[in-house]
């Protein structure tokens, strides 16, 4: 395994970024092959401590030989983002300095070929910093960018061509649902990594084989030991299930049986007014229509000062706010439902 550090020139003299990569080498040209980055988002962590947990299984196996395929891993991936602190807060999911979300505004190619992507000279450090890690991963049989929601189960994003290849995956990794999407309009690196092989020969894109994906691990405050070890047991799996690691030792694991939602299918539910949330539900629960979902106490003390929200449809719970206090038409939290929301944002990657 080598360490090399990646260094992003900043938009001021004398500032640079730096981020480690660590590569391994892998024994067979043929096998194939990997890429695993965590916190784009920065703060968003429960995926680096599961890499950091993987790194000890993945070193046991180059030293016994059962590397096959090259895999390289960016466990901090932002380190533009690592660094921004507002007020004393951490802020790692837009760049404080173009309001861009740092999971946005990837390139997005018509083919998998780097010369193809943007000049980011001038660009800002940001866009250096995308075009470097689609650098990275282009090209690589098997992308993971693992994030995390607010509060959540363990979900997947998967573009709608890679299932149900990806079901193997799923199960490998213990995810508790799938979300299918078809479109990526704002280039979140997660369609930098697949949008490139829609318009390539079937040899190219070689959908059969090839594994992209947003990993949302639970929630923010998810990190800890226990779900870091067996993160990184889910993620061995899948690279032990996709040949990229050699262990006869992995056993046998069930069948991906859980819900596979079309993103259309998601109700972001807008709180209708500002202010403390009480939650009927978390993520996992599942309801009927016209179940309440939630209150918001906005006039606290006054009649009438409470307002109710209701289910618009039956489904489960994916996910939730952390924190209590909401803004008017702010979401409050992600509902997959049995058939089509008839909230028009739905449909968009929301990671
Ligand atoms: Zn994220």
């Amino acid at each position: 395994m080598q360490k090399m550090i990646e260094r992003i020139a900043g938009d001021a003299e004398g500032t640079v970024y730096e981020f480690p990569v660590f590569r391994f080498e892998g024994k067979d040209r043929a096998a194939p092959s990997g890429y695993l980055q965590a916190a784009l988002h920065a703060g968003e962590l429960p995926g680096v401590v599961a890499i950091d947990a993987l790194m000890p299984m993945l070193a046991k196996a180059e030293a016994e030989g059962r590397i096959r395929g090259p895999l390289t891993i960016v466990p901090w991936a932002n380190p533009i983002g690592r660094a921004q602190y507002h007020f004393g807060e951490h802020q790692g999911r837009f760049n404080l300095g173009t309001r861009t979300n740092f999971n946005r505004s990837f390139p997005l190619l018509a083919a998998p070929d780097a010369k193809l992507l943007p000049d980011v000279s001038l660009g800002g450090a940001d866009r250096r910093l995308k075009n470097r890690l689609v650098q990275l991963s282009l090209g690589q049989d098997i992308v993971l960018d693992l994030h995390c929601d607010d509060e959540g189960l363990a979900y997947l994003y998967i573009h709608t061509s890679l299932w149900p290849h990806m079901a193997d995956c799923a199960a490998a990794m213990g995810a508790e649902a799938v979300l299918l999407w078809n479109e990526d309009n704002t280039g979140t690196f997660e369609g930098a990594a697949i949008m490139p092989y829609q318009n390539v020969p079937a040899s190219v894109a070689r959908f059969d084989r090839r594994v992209v994906t947003t990993v949302e691990y639970r929630g923010m405050l998810d990190v800890h030991g226990a779900l870091a070890a067996s993160d990184a047991e889910g993620l061995y799996r899948l690279l032990v299930t996709r040949g990229v690691v050699e262990d006869s030792s992995v056993p046998k694991f069930e069948k991906f049986s859980g819900p596979v939602v079309p993103l259309e299918n998601i109700d972001m539910m807008p709180s209708p007014r500002a202010g403390a949330i009480l939650y009927d539900v978390k993520p996992g629960d599942r309801v009927k229509k016209g179940d309440r979902l939630a209150t918001i106490v906005h006039a606290p003390c006054e009649a009438g000062g409470r307002t109710e929200v209701f289910a618009p449809q039956s489904g489960f719970i994916l996910t939730r706010r952390s924190r209590r206090i909401i803004r008017a038409g702010e979401d409050l939290l992600k509902l997959a439902g049995d058939g089509r929301s008839s909230d028009a944002r739905s449909g968009t990657l929301e990671d």
